[in-house]
């Protein structure tokens, strides 16, 4: 079994002090494959600490510094994406394809963008040319707590990180605990680039203990957070006493609104990414809105594609999904799928128990309900699993309130050939981020979510920004 209990603090591998072992279970066969340690009170204390000393001295360099410090991280980094694909799909069940080809390129992708953002963002410039002496000033916020989820593990991680680092922040990382493997092959690279001692600090933990004692931490300046909207509200509420800034990335409920005249290969796409990394994705489409004339022919679509998804082990190749994260979210998305039935959603491909096969790990089968009414659970609920809700309207103004009507607001998308309704729908939606027709963001495009699903902005300049004060002084000498 892989022993990883050893936290990274102030610049070297240290035992726990205050620690608790956990065993990391492989999603593929619910079998132990690691174990790591939760760390306690001295743990967190010793990793705040080795962040507050260094914090006056890394604020200070110039970021040029920085820059290259990270120039050095992203050789290593990508020196050791065959290790970090492996750990990742070990740990959250990620076929080793997909953790190849999508989960170990992000941390390079964002790393590439947030080093282009910065190397043209001025940390210092004048008010304007009316007030030259008036200057305004980019500064890092202080220690920043770092706290993600175990669905896209290195794709948070690297958010969160590189751009605290680059801004000049010192942190704490703590991965989820489902998923502290990769995390860790991301501390040894960071380490094998030469970062000053105490800017990165990681603890594996818990959310109610571990992560609790880092987010009421009074030495802590900021905390981030991405994972469920429940964790974000405790987040909030622990931070709230040290009126810390807390940035959030939370869960969605993605709508896909498929227009009648939208392209021969949308409800395909849909269904697709919906499946993508076994539905775990805060981005995921769950509800397919389907204009009534093209339902009946979508619905028999969804299925068609539904049916020729495969699910596999994490270990093989191929495009198959893998399994869900853990045998509590397998219950969950049991219990979820009971309840479509039970409230009269009409199942029409997949449902409950395990795919044909499997008689343990944690397995989902490729679901799809047709006849889903927005106020029934499935259509409310991150279900975060491979199930997919669908739905018929009849006219543009109706698919925005379903779309809508939702406490979440993160991505929602739109299919359709008419590029000026797709525009306008694009800026009904109340969501931080729409993809028109399959097209994706461009690098260095903001991540975020209105609603419930947030209130952060990460990536690019604005990931950036994210992780800085402003301040404004007057009287400054040319
Ligand atoms: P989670 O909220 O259970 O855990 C996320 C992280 O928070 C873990 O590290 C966990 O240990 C920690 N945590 C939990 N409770 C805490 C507490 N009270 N105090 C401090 N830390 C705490 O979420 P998860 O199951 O790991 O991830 C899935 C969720 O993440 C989904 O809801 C998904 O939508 C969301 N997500 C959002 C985004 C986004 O950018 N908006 C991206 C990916 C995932």
């Amino acid at each position: 079994m892989i022993d990883r209990r050893k936290f990274y603090i102030d610049g070297a591998w240290v035992d726990a002090t205050a620690g608790r072992d956990h065993l990391v279970i492989d999603p593929s066969t619910g079998e132990p494959c690691a174990v790591i340690s939760l760390a306690g009170r001295a743990d967190v204390d010793a990793s705040v600490a080795a962040a507050k000393a260094v914090f006056p001295g890394w604020m200070r360099t110039p970021p040029a510094e920085r820059i290259a410090c990270v120039e050095r991280f992203l050789e290593v980094y990508q020196a050791r994406m065959e290790d970090v694909a492996r750990a990742v799909s070990l740990e959250m069940g990620a076929p080793i394809t997909l953790a190849r080809n999508a989960h170990a390129p992000l941390g390079v992708r964002h790393t590439q963008n947030f080093l282009r953002a910065v190397r043209s963002f001025d940390f210092s410039r004048p008010l304007g040319e009316e007030w030259p002496e008036t200057r305004i000033v980019h500064e890092p916020i202080g220690v920043c707590v770092l706290i993600t989820p175990w669905n896209w593990p290195l794709n948070q991680i690297s958010l969160k990180v590189i751009a605290a680092l680059l801004a000049g922040c010192t942190m704490i990382l703590k991965p989820s605990e489902e998923s502290p493997l990769s995390a860790a092959v991301f501390a040894e690279c960071i380490h094998a680039a030469g970062m000053p001692d105490g800017v990165f600090n990681l603890v594996n933990g818990d959310g109610a203990g571990t992560g609790t004692m880092l987010t009421a931490h009074p030495d802590v300046d900021m905390v981030s957070f991405t994972g469920s909207t429940r964790a974000g509200i405790a987040i909030s509420k622990s931070a709230s006493n040290t009126l810390k800034r807390v940035a959030l990335e939370l869960g969605g409920k993605g709508a896909n609104i498929v227009f009648a005249d939208a392209d021969a290969a949308a409800v395909e796409r849909g269904v697709r990414q919906m499946m993508n990394n076994t539905g775990q994705s805060c981005n995921a489409p769950s509800r397919m809105l389907v204009q009534s004339s093209i339902y009946a022919q979508a619905v028999a679509r969804a299925v068609e594609v539904a049916g020729a998804v495969t699910v596999g082990p994490s270990g093989a190749e191929g495009t198959h999904i893998g399994p869900v994260v853990n045998g509590a979210q397998w219950a969950k998305i049991q219990g979820l799928i009971q309840t479509g039935i039970d409230e009269g959603a009409r199942l029409v491909a997949g449902g409950l128990g395990r795919p044909e096969g499997f008689n343990r790990g944690f397995y989902v089968r490729p679901t799809v309900f047709a006849d889903v009414g927005n106020d029934m659970t499935i259509a409310r609920e991150e279900i975060f699993g491979p199930v997919m809700s669908m739905m018929p309207f009849e006219t543009e103004d109706e698919a925005i309130g379903i779309a809508n009507d939702s406490v979440y607001g993160l991505a929602n998308y739109v299919q359709t050939q008419d590029g000026e309704r797709a525009n306008r729908v694009a800026l009904a939606l109340r969501s931080g981020m729409v993809e028109i027709n399959g097209k994706p963001r461009g690098p260095g495009s903001p991540f975020g979510g209105m609603k419930q699903s947030g209130n952060g902005r990460e990536g690019g300049v604005w990931g950036l920004q994210e992780f800085m004060e402003v301040k404004a002084v007057g009287g400054w000498t040319r």
